[in-house]
């Protein structure tokens, strides 16, 4: 497994790499979600280079930037079994040289939900998901469908800007009691780790009603948020059911929508989302 940091070397190991190419962004504290989507690129792809790197700009001013949990060495000794074949960890001084004032912005669908909720982050996964799709010259890219917004909006900027590649969105991948699996899980004390699965617990609720007949988008939010309120520990930022390709929040629901939902646990902000249809 080669380990790079500068452009110069990266672009010496991608141009030594022939065939197809999986790529798998991160910011690492790698997880089994992380690593689930490794070893989907690497069932797919001649080579797989996974991408380690804390892009500064997407996280807000009150974000947890200085504090986003780091351990490369730990990172590398999970991809190492994996047959990683190339792992790129550039720089800050790398990824925004002196002086740079380039950004990709996709309009619409960045307004509502994570969007609405922390401005500015989007312009900042597209811009620097955008740069590692030049570097890294991938056949396919593998992102989480635990960052369902996320994967629609690269999903849009690669159709927009022709990127010559494949996107492929992966389950999330949750702990044994529902919790989906986040680097920022570490942040949850005991109480708040229990509390946690409160997320999926309000996910699933919705989605038996939604089984059992119910299509009133309105009556899942309400049942999503009754859900929440009963653990005393959730803060609830948003609640939504929405049209899975615009979404835009829906009255009645006759495609495939997503439950998505941003909660605080104490001071931990925590996401999940379920797609129904
Ligand atoms: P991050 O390091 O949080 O930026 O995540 C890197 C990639 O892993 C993104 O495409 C995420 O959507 C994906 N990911 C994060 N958590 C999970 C999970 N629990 N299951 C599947 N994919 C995930």
């Amino acid at each position: 497994m080669n380990t790079v940091s500068s452009l110069f070397d990266l672009r010496a190991a991608r141009l030594s790499l022939n065939g197809t190419v999986g790529l798998v962004p991160t910011m690492g504290y790698l997880h089994e979600g992380h690593l689930s989507l490794v070893s989907r690129a690497k069932a797919e792809n001649k080579h797989v280079i996974v991408t380690i790197f804390v892009n500064p700009t997407q996280f807000g001013a009150n974000e947890d930037l200085s504090k986003y949990p780091r351990d490369l060495e730990r990172d590398l000794s999970l991809l190492r079994p994996l047959g990683v074949d190339l792992v790129w960890m550039p720089t800050a001084e790398v990824m925004y040289p002196s002086g740079y004032q380039t950004w990709v912005e996709v309009d619409a669908l960045t307004s509502p939900l994570e969007g609405a909720m922390r401005p500015g982050h989007f312009r900042g996964v597209t811009t620097v998901v955008a740069k590692l799709f030049n570097a890294t010259q991938p056949t396919k890219a593998y992102f989480g469908q635990k960052d369902a917004q996320q994967a629609a909006v690269i999903r849009r900027m690669v159709t927009d800007l022709n990127f010559p590649l494949e996107m492929v969105i992966c389950p999330t991948t949750r702990e044994a009691d529902g919790l989906a699996m986040s680097s920022r899980n570490k942040y949850l004390n005991e109480a708040e780790r229990k509390a946690a699965t409160v997320l999926f617990r309000s996910l699933s609720a919705a989605k038996a009603l939604y089984e059992g007949g119910e299509r009133n988008a309105e009556t899942l939010r309400e049942k999503m948020k009754a859900v929440l309120a009963t653990e005393p520990l959730a803060q609830i930022q948003y609640v939504s059911c929405a049209d899975y390709d615009s979404l835009a929040e829906l009255e009645i629901i006759t495609g495939k929508a997503l439950l998505s939902m941003a909660v605080f646990m104490g001071k931990t902000r925590l996401i999940d989302n379920f797609v129904l249809g």
